[in-house]
C-alpha cells in the first residue's frame, strides 16, 4: 500500500507564526527625503489602522508556503483520473517554449511588423483547431471553456437575430456538463433538458418533441459525458438543422476523437476546445486558460475580433481592434459589422497559446491520432479489469476515452460511491470524479488518458479491487477514511456553509 506521510496536519497559519516587528527583507537606507504619507494621500483616503498582515522572517514565509504546497496534488506527483476533465501530463517542453523571451516579452501593443512570429503562431493555431475540429474559422480569444460555450451562444444568438428570427430555448442532454445550461442561460436562453435513453444515448423521440420555432441550438458533446459515442449523430444533426436550430459541439475533452473524426463533419456549426484539457496546458486553479470556438462559414461574420489573418503579401495582421479603449486598429481587412465584439483583453491568453502549439505541432497529425486510440484503449481496458467488481450500467457499450460505472452494488453492505473515494486517498490517489453524470446513480466517473502507463493503469485498478473487497467485508473501515491524509473525513457542507478563513489575526 502506498501511504501518503502520515499526521504532517501540524503547520500552522501563518497568522500563528507572526511576531510583532518581524520583517523579512532589508532594504538600504532610503537616500531621497522621506515625505510623510499624509502629504501625499489625502486624509479621507488613508487607513485609520494597520493592515493586519502577519509579521515574519523570509524563511517562515518560504517554509510555510513549501509545506503547504507539498500538500497539493498534481498530476505531476500521482495519478488523476478525473473523468469529464481531461487531467494529463502536460510536457515540459511546452513550458519551456511558452518562456522563449520572444513569447515571454512581448507586448499587445507592440506594431504589427514587430510581433509577425507570435501573430504567425496564433495564426497557424486557429488553422490546426480549424482542421482538427472541421471548421472553417476559429477565435482564440474565450479564456475558458465555459467562457467559448457563452461566446459561441452569444454567436448563436447574433446570426438567428441577424435573420429576424426569435429562438429562445437552447437543448442539452441530461447528461450535458453543468457548463452547458449555465452558459445558455448567461447568454439569453432558455436551457431545455431532454432525457437520454438506456443506452445512454439521447433520445430522438424526446428530441423530436423539443424541436421547435423556438429552438435557437442543440448543445451536444460527442461522445457524450458518459464516455459513449452518440450513433445517431447524423440523425440528431438533422432534426435540429430541419427545425433551423443550431448544433453546439462541447469539445472540452476531445481526447476521444483527434485525427479520427471531427465536430464539422458530424454536422454541428460551433465547437469550443479546452486547451487545458485536450491540448494539455496548465489546468492553473483558475489562473489564465484558453477555450477557443470554431464556427462553420455561415456564423464567421459573427466571431468576436480581434483575429489574425495572413494576407497574400504573407504578413500576418490583426482584424478589428486590439483594445477597446485604446483604439489600436490592426491593418487587415475592415471590421465585421455583426461581429459580438470582443471577449477578452488583446488576444486571449497567449501564453497558453504558445503551449498548445507547441504540443499540436509535437505531435503532428499521426501523434496526435495515437493520443485519442491510446486514451480509448486505455478507458477500454480500465473498464473490462473493473467490470467483475462494479456496476457497469453500459456494459454491452465500448467506451471512447472515459467510462461511468457505479458504486450501487456497494450499498446493501452500507458504503457508498463517497466512502470509496475517500478510501482512494489513504492509497494515495486523487478520487476519480463522483456523483456526476446525474443520471447514473453511485456514479464514478474515470478517464485515465493516454499518458499513462499499464503498470499504473493495473495499480490503480488493483485498489479498486481492493477497497470493493474491504467495502463487503469491512464496511465501516471505509465510513471514516480517509486515515492518512492531513484531515480526515470532512464535513464538506460545513465547510462550504461556515468557512473559518482566518482565526488568529485582528
Ligand atoms: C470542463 C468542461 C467544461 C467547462 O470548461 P472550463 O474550462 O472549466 O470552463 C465544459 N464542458 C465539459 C464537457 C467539460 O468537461
Amino acid at each position: 500500500m502506498r501511504s501518503m506521510r502520515e499526521n504532517d496536519s501540524e503547520e500552522k497559519l501563518i497568522f500563528e507564526r507572526s511576531r510583532p516587528g518581524r520583517i523579512g527583507y532589508s532594504l538600504p537606507p532610503c537616500d531621497v527625503p522621506a515625505t510623510p504619507k499624509e502629504n501625499l494621500i489625502p486624509a479621507y483616503m488613508l487607513r485609520k489602522e494597520g493592515l493586519a498582515f502577519p509579521e515574519v522572517y523570509e524563511v517562515d514565509v518560504i517554509r510555510h508556503y513549501t509545506a503547504l504546497s507539498r500538500r497539493n496534488f498534481g498530476v505531476d506527483n500521482g495519478f488523476y483520473p478525473l473523468g469529464s476533465c481531461t487531467m494529463k501530463y502536460n510536457p515540459k517542453v511546452n513550458e519551456d517554449v511558452a518562456r522563449y523571451p520572444g513569447f515571454a516579452k512581448i507586448h499587445p501593443y507592440q506594431p504589427e511588423e514587430s510581433v509577425q512570429g507570435a501573430l504567425e503562431l496564433m495564426y497557424t493555431l486557429q488553422q490546426d483547431l480549424a482542421g482538427i475540429t472541421g471548421m472553417d474559422a476559429i477565435t482564440l480569444q474565450p479564456a475558458a471553456g465555459a467562457h467559448g460555450e457563452w461566446t459561441g451562444l452569444m454567436m448563436i444568438r447574433a446570426y438567428h437575430e441577424s435573420r429576424g428570427e426569435q429562438r429562445t430555448k437552447v437543448i442539452v442532454p441530461d447528461s450535458s456538463h453543468g457548463t452547458n445550461p449555465a452558459s445558455a442561460s448567461v447568454a439569453g436562453f432558455q436551457a431545455v433538458t431532454i432525457p437520454s435513453t438506456a443506452k445512454g444515448m439521447v433520445d430522438l423521440d424526446a428530441l423530436r418533441a423539443a424541436v421547435g420555432e423556438d429552438t435557437a441550438a442543440l448543445m451536444l458533446t460527442n461522445p457524450n459525458t458518459l464516455g459513449l459515442f452518440e450513433e445517431h449523430i447524423v440523425e440528431i444533426a438533422d432534426i435540429v438543422h430541419q427545425a433551423g436550430g443550431l448544433l453546439y459541439y462541447d469539445g472540452a475533452n476531445s481526447n476521444a476523437i483527434l485525427g479520427i473524426t471531427r465536430p464539422g463533419d458530424m454536422g454541428f456549426d460551433v465547437v469550443h476546445l479546452n486547451l487545458h484539457k485536450t491540448m494539455s496546458t496548465p489546468h492553473g486553479g483558475g489562473g489564465p486558460g484558453a477555450g477557443p470556438v470554431g464556427v462553420k462559414q455561415r456564423l464567421i461574420p459573427f466571431l468576436p475580433e480581434p483575429l489574425v489573418v495572413k494576407n497574400d503579401q504573407g504578413h500576418y495582421a490583426i482584424i478589428g481592434s486590439r483594445t477597446e479603449n485604446h483604439g489600436s486598429e490592426g491593418t487587415g481587412s475592415p471590421v465585421s459589422t455583426h461581429s459580438i465584439g470582443r471577449v477578452k483583453a488583446f488576444y486571449g491568453n497567449f501564453g497558453i497559446l504558445v503551449r498548445a502549439y507547441a504540443y499540436i505541432r509535437s505531435f503532428g497529425s499521426d501523434g496526435l491520432r495515437q493520443v485519442s486510440e491510446d486514451a480509448v484503449l486505455n478507458a477500454n481496458y480500465m473498464m473490462k479489469r473493473l467490470a467483475p467488481h462494479y456496476n457497469m450500467p453500459y456494459p454491452e457499450q465500448r467506451c471512447k476515452h472515459e467510462f461511468v460505472m457505479s458504486g450501487s452494488s456497494l450499498v446493501p453492505y452500507g458504503v457508498r460511491t463517497l466512502d470509496v473515494a475517500k478510501r482512494l486517498l489513504d492509497f494515495g490517489y486523487h478520487p476519480p470524479t463522483i456523483y456526476f453524470p446525474l443520471n447514473v446513480e453511485e456514479c464514478i466517473m474515470i478517464e485515465p488518458t493516454e499518458t499513462e502507463s499499464k503498470e499504473t493503469l493495473d495499480s490503480f485498478v488493483d485498489v479498486m479491487i481492493a477497497i470493493a473487497k474491504e467495502a463487503k467485508a469491512t464496511p465501516e473501515l471505509l465510513h471514516n477514511a480517509p486515515y492518512t491524509t492531513p484531515v480526515t473525513r470532512l464535513d464538506e457542507t460545513g465547510a462550504a456553509r461556515k468557512p473559518v478563513l482566518n482565526c488568529t489575526c485582528g
